[in-house]
Parts: C-alpha cells; sequence; structure tokens
C-alpha cells in the first residue's frame, strides 16, 4: 500500500501523513502527528508551518490557523444551534 506511511522520527513507528515542506513535491517527509508538530507541521494539511508566531506559540491543537478555523467553524455552529432551540423555547 502506497498510502500508508510510518513516521520517518527515529525509534517512532506510528502512522504518519504527507508533510511538505514547501511546494516542491520532492521535499516530503512523513511524521506522525505528535512529530509533525514538533518538526514545524500541521497535521492536519501537512504544511510547513514553523516560525509563524501563531502556530509556534498558544496553539493547544497543534493545527495550523486554517485547519483551527476549521474545527473552530464546526464548534461554533453547533454552539449556534443549541442556542437558537433555546431562544425558541424562551418565546
Ligand atoms: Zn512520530
Ligand atoms: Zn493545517
Amino acid at each position: 500500500m502506497s498510502d500508508k506511511f510510518l513516521c520517518e522520527e527515529p525509534g517512532c513507528d506510528e502512522q504518519a501523513i504527507e508533510c511538505y515542506l514547501n511546494d516542491d513535491a520532492d521535499t516530503v517527509e512523513h511524521f506522525c502527528p505528535i512529530h509533525c508538530y514538533k518538526n514545524g507541521y500541521c497535521y492536519g494539511c501537512g504544511n510547513f508551518f514553523c516560525g509563524m508566531e501563531d502556530f509556534d506559540f498558544n496553539n493547544p491543537s497543534h493545527l495550523c490557523f486554517n485547519c483551527r478555523t476549521e474545527v473552530n467553524s464546526d464548534i461554533e455552529d453547533e454552539e449556534l444551534s443549541t442556542e437558537m432551540s433555546e431562544w425558541d423555547l424562551e418565546l
């Protein structure tokens, strides 16, 4: 199977995703979610974000801004629908 990769970090044999250092398709590494972040990659999209303040700091989800926005918008949609149903009850 060519679509299953193992983490390239020494001593780690977790299942990995493809990580892209830049747009050059030859520059591909493979890391598990933990080592994605340690090496500066977002494990949501596999892009390299090391050096960006928003990614390196205050980032408990270990996702890049784009992937985090997708996750947050899902949560906000759920909260919004809950609020709206409560509002309906008060009316
Ligand atoms: Zn790993
Ligand atoms: Zn991402």
